[in-house]
């Protein structure tokens, strides 16, 4: 089963692929925990040329390619081997932040990020995607205090964080049965309770 985070800055990601990773190793689950770009060698040395000084940032076309070669990459040696074995992969971030980030972020055409993604992939698809929905000014200011990467991410418009998190909304209203869409300023805990809750439904197929 392959399940995988998606949202905006700030949106607490992480903190939710921890939770569920804790919830599922007590329930004896072999699980994978990964996350996109970065999760490889070769993937961490790609997400130090795409999350860059703001003044050495790819070009738009450059950038869509890196992120696919991350996740090519990323899809061959980590997701696909784990999901053969039978694991659960959990992932923070795959396909759906190309097509927010790169396609509608950037206004390059999601048609095109959707087969560059499809190709690197081979076409593996998530069982579930959860949307951690969060409005921009909400989810920046909480990067903002976290300090990490506040300069790049400013260097971005409101309008391009408000594109993005449009974007995540309109791929989970296109295939509702693929998704689980929360609001990501309710409590962490029950944000973490509705995941195990629609996952269990999955793991018990
Ligand atoms: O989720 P994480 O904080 O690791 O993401 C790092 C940054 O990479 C995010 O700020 C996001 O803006 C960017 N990103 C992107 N396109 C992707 C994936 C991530 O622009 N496909």
């Amino acid at each position: 089963v392959f399940v995988v985070f998606e949202g905006g800055e700030g949106a607490g990601k992480s903190t939710q692929v921890t939770l569920l990773s804790e919830a599922l190793r007590e329930q004896g689950r072999d699980v994978v925990v990964t996350r996109e770009p970065g999760a490889t060698d070769l993937g961490s040395r790609i997400r130090g040329l795409v999350l860059n000084k703001v003044e050495d940032a790819p070009s738009a076309r450059a950038e869509a390619l890196l992120y696919a070669a991350d996740r090519a990459h990323h899809v061959a040696t980590v997701v696909r081997p784990a999901l053969s074995r039978g694991a659960v992969v959990v992932s923070d971030r795959y396909v759906d932040s190309s097509l927010a980030y790169q396609g509608a972020g950037r206004t390059l055409p999601v048609q095109e990020i959707s087969w560059l993604s499809s190709w690197a992939t081979g076409g593996l698809k998530p069982n579930l995607v959860v949307l951690l929905d969060v409005e921009p000014g909400v989810g920046l200011t909480r990067v903002d205090s976290r300090g990490d990467g506040a300069d790049r991410l400013e260097s971005e418009s409101r309008a391009f964080h408000e594109r993005v998190r449009y974007a995540f909304l309109d791929l989970a209203a296109a295939d509702p049965k693929r998704y689980l869409v929360l609001d990501a300023s309710r409590p962490v805990d029950e944000l973490a309770t509705a995941v195990t809750t629609r996952l269990a439904g999955l793991l018990s197929e």
